[in-house]
């Protein structure tokens, strides 16, 4: 059987990432989201298991110790990594896996997977995208500031990703991104794949 695809989406937090990734899932059937674990608080409106795994940093550790994770990084002072064992059995059964990583975490799945294939969502405008964190305001003046310094590095490398998508108009930035997934499953479907992981 032909393995599913992975693909990475990263873009700066408040970019309009995760909205554009939900809107292309009500569109998609057959993919499986890679939920993350992460030290980080839960913010209003976030659920165990469906946005993240809350877990504690002495449990992260455990975690990275069992060589539980495919990959993990430190952003923005907590931890946040990938389970291996959910995504080596949805791409094994011929199902499309989605990571939501950081830069890091792109590079890192890049070297054990250089078949993913990887995409930016970028916000138009680095003011934009302080507009955008500002009205989230759910974090402190201090980590706004962090996450924008963060951002400016994070589109520097928007370049070294397959394909960029800009989130100026939603509806356009989710048609995008719908169409570079349909394009690459029929492309794969074609050519098959079988090396993932192994
Ligand atoms: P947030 O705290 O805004 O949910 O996420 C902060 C950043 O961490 C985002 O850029 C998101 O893509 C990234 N992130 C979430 N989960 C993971 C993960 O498992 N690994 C890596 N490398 N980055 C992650």
């Amino acid at each position: 059987m032909s393995k599913g695809d992975i693909f990475i989406i990263s873009g700066p937090s408040g970019s309009g990432k995760s909205t554009v990734l939900k809107r292309v899932f009500e569109r998609l059937e057959n993919y499986f989201f890679s939920v993350s674990a992460t030290t980080r608080e839960p913010r209003p409106g976030e659920a165990e298991g469906r946005e993240y795994y809350f877990i504690s940093r002495e449990k992260f550790l455990d975690m990275i110790e069992g060589g539980e994770f495919l990959e993990y990084t430190e952003y923005a002072g907590n931890y946040y990594g990938t389970p291996l064992a959910p995504i080596e059995a949805h791409v094994s059964c011929g199902i499309d896996v989605f990571l939501d990583v950081e830069i890091e975490g792109h590079k890192n799945i890049r070297k054990r997977i250089p078949e993913a294939i990887s995409v930016f969502i970028t916000p138009p405008s680095i003011e934009v995208l302080e507009q955008r964190l500002r009205k989230r305001s759910t974090e402190t003046e201090e980590k706004i500031k962090r996450r924008l310094r963060r951002a400016k590095k994070e589109m520097a490398m928007a370049g070294t990703y397959d394909f960029v998508v800009v989130n100026d108009e939603l509806e356009t930035a989710v048609n995008e991104l719908y169409t570079i997934v349909q394009n690459i499953r029929t492309k794969t479907e074609n050519n098959g794949k079988e090396d993932y992981l192994s």
